[in-house]
């Protein structure tokens, strides 16, 4: 029996310490903030999407970095094995029509009860309001309420999240820590963002305003990649599922290019003679040509010539709406990050330093949203869990 040390009370490190404790080992999980899986229950306010019920190829192909490290994790502990899972602890769930998997509840709470009881009859010892500040060979230090303390482990898992959503928990401070033992970490970037788009004033005070059943279009790497979804206006830019789905094929081009340029089409379930048909079976309204004459004294010649144009470029806007999107939202603001610890630090077993494992979102990987983020975490913690 070893004495096993999980830092992060995440998804991750919960179930590492399940696999650990199930093994017969000694664990005790040390959590910086008064409870466990904060941002675990900020991802089911909206619906916990907890996995995809894809086919499992296409599962694995939404994930970028970690090659065969994580693909090796995610083979343990695949979708249908997170689904077994999850109904072991009494928590139903169902395909939604996207093929995403939920918990019949919808709600991450009844899942994190059963789960912590669990770890309790486990004999796992939770301590909260425990931040892990150094290392020191075998032993941790540890803050708790304004004392230091210390703690030998013999494997020590390190489970402390990326950064982004800062009040959860996942602060990104643990970085310094790592520096400190001469890792070289990759910066931290947002992913699952939304981007600043290059608006006119015009859209300043446009806020959260929902695009439904649009068809999002851009090219990566000489591929040209669609997808029909929705996504929600604001004064800075665009945000939502669509936008996270594209958002790392988003981000590189803006690392790369210094901007990229994206398309969308306004009426994916209509062809452009089907709108134009539609657009010439009625009378055009006259106001903007009235306008156009009374503040421009337009000529008839000038405006027919001009709604002639218009007539082009309102179908071309409606079906190929060009974007330039500069920047992403901000980093504290994303569903998840990228960067923290690279795969090029850790051996074949999340092993980052003799006896120390890291796993998670503190590693440099990415997928989209659509359940494919808990997956690879919760896989990470039962392949290490298992591992050690
Ligand atoms: C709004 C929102 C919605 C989301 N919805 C979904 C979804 O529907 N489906 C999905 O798959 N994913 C979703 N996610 C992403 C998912 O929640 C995260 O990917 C996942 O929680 C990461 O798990 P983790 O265990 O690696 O890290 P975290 O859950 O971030 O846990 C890390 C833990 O480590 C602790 N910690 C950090 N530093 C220290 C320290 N120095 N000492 C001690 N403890 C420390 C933190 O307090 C935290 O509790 C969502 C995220 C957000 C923000």
């Amino acid at each position: 029996m070893s004495k096993i040390v999980i830092v992060g009370g995440g998804p991750a490190g919960l179930m590492a310490a399940e696999r650990a404790a199930l093994r017969g080992h000694n664990v005790i999980l040390l959590e910086a903030k008064p409870s466990v899986g904060r941002k675990f229950l900020m991802a089911g306010v909206g619906g916990l999407n907890i996995t995809h019920s894809e086919d499992y190829a296409s599962f694995l192909n939404r994930y970028h970095g970690g090659a065969n490290t994580l693909r090796r994790a995610l083979d343990t502990f695949t979708p249908s094995a997170y689904r077994n899972w999850c109904h072991s602890l009494g928590i139903d769930t169902f395909v939604g029509s996207s093929g995403r998997v939920f918990p019949t509840s919808m709600k991450a709470s009844p899942l994190l009860r059963a789960w912590l009881k669990r770890l309790n009859e486990l004999g796992v010892t939770i301590c909260t309001r425990h931040r892990w500040t150094g290392l020191d060979g075998h032993t941790i230090k540890v803050v708790h309420e304004g004392h230091n303390k210390h703690y030998p482990y013999e494997k020590l898992i390190l489970a402390t999240g990326g950064a982004s959503w800062s009040n959860l928990g996942s602060d990104g401070k643990w970085t310094d820590i790592l520096a400190a033992q001469s890792l070289s970490l990759v910066p931290f970037e947002a992913a699952n963002c939304g981007f600043v788009v290059n608006w006119s004033p015009y859209m300043a005070s446009c806020y959260g305003k929902p695009l439904k059943n649009v068809e999002l279009s851009w090219q990566f790497n000489g591929t040209q990649h669609k997808r029909v979804g929705e996504l929600r206006l604001d004064s800075k830019g665009i945000e939502g599922g669509l936008v996270y789905f594209a958002s790392n094929h988003i981000r590189r081009t803006i690392n790369e290019k210094g901007y990229c340029d994206i398309t969308l089409n306004l009426l994916p379930n209509l062809s452009r003679t089907q709108i134009e048909k539609k657009l010439c079976s009625k009378p055009e309204k006259k106001s903007l040509s009235a306008h156009l004459k009374s503040k421009l004294k337009l000529s008839p010649a000038a405006l027919t010539l001009f709604n002639e144009r218009r007539h082009e470029d309102v179908i071309n806007s409606l079906c190929s709406l060009k974007l330039r999107c500069i920047a992403t939202f901000p980093l504290e603001r994303a569903i998840s990050s990228v960067g923290g610890v690279g795969w090029d630090l850790i051996d074949d077993n999340f092993q980052i330093l003799p006896d120390v494992y890291a796993i998670g979102e503190m590693l440099d990987w990415d997928a989209p949203t659509g359940g494919y983020l808990l997956t690879a975490c919760m896989a990470m913690g039962y392949y290490v869990g298992n591992a050690v």
